[in-house]
């Protein structure tokens, strides 16, 4: 069978793998020298597995992407931390460290020890919700119900702080991810984002959080999709060129 590998809103990459699955790609890349750094293989899972079977096609998406990594060790290196991520770059010829991130807190199955369990698989960053809402933090997408993040939301942030788990609050809502950085001890990302001064959209972040980002160390990660930085179905180079 066929596995279908979107490298983010870039292309897409067909491999040959022994199940169908998809997984998305974000890369990071250096401006100053326009290498890219590393890219983080995301093992998203459908809300709709939330309360169901959520953690199983999570560990799966792991098993896929770390197989995938060991398909092709001429182009990419498996790494979780920056050590890993050197040894790659200084690889000859050089590699993509390839990390893992979980784009979805619905994945933890509200549970510490599954949260710790990804860790040790590898995964190096959790986004707190996806477009459904945790019981513990408020996605952008649906109604605000918790406000910033439940007793228990702030004990995942600190956990994920205690482990070097980074969190990332693209698609997290507002109060939610003004609650993530008051309680982060660890600079945060948005690992695919925009702003509000381009376009007033709940994917984007809004100047006030900007602002306590600067605070915090954090970084956010820009994201190209027309409806974010155009508010529109289309956007070319020249909305983008000179903005960021
Ligand atoms: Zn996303």
């Amino acid at each position: 069978m066929i596995a279908k590998c979107v490298l983010k809103y870039k292309r897409v990459v067909t491999v040959q793998m022994k199940q169908e699955v998809e997984v998305s790609y974000k890369i990071y890349q250096d401006h100053a020298s326009n290498r890219r750094i590393f890219g983080f293989w995301s093992a998203f899972v459908p809300c709709a597995t939330q309360n169901k079977d959520a953690v199983q096609l999570t560990l799966e998406q792991i098993d896929v992407i770390k197989r995938l990594i060991d398909k092709y060790p001429q182009f990419l290196q498996f790494s979780t931390s920056v050590t890993g991520i050197l040894e790659a770059h200084s690889a000859r010829p050089r590699k993509i460290a390839s990390l893992i991130g979980i784009e979805g807190g619905h994945s933890i199955a509200n549970s510490l020890g599954v949260l710790r369990s990804y860790y040790q698989l590898g995964v190096r960053y959790m986004t707190l919700t996806h477009t459904c809402s945790t019981p513990w933090a408020d996605s952008a997408n649906d109604p605000p119900v918790v406000n910033g993040l439940t007793e228990f939301g702030e004990k995942v942030v600190r956990e994920m702080n205690r482990l070097g788990m980074v969190v990332d609050l693209s698609h997290v809502s507002d109060n939610t991810t003004r609650a993530a950085i008051r309680i982060s001890k660890a600079p945060v990302i948005f690992s695919h984002s925009s702003v509000y001064s381009l376009c007033n959209h709940i994917r984007n972040v809004p100047d006030d959080i900007i602002q306590s980002l600067k605070e915090n160390g954090g970084l956010i990660m820009v994201n190209f999709f027309p409806e974010f930085v155009k508010c529109a179905p289309n956007a070319t180079i020249s909305d983008v060129a000179g903005k960021y």
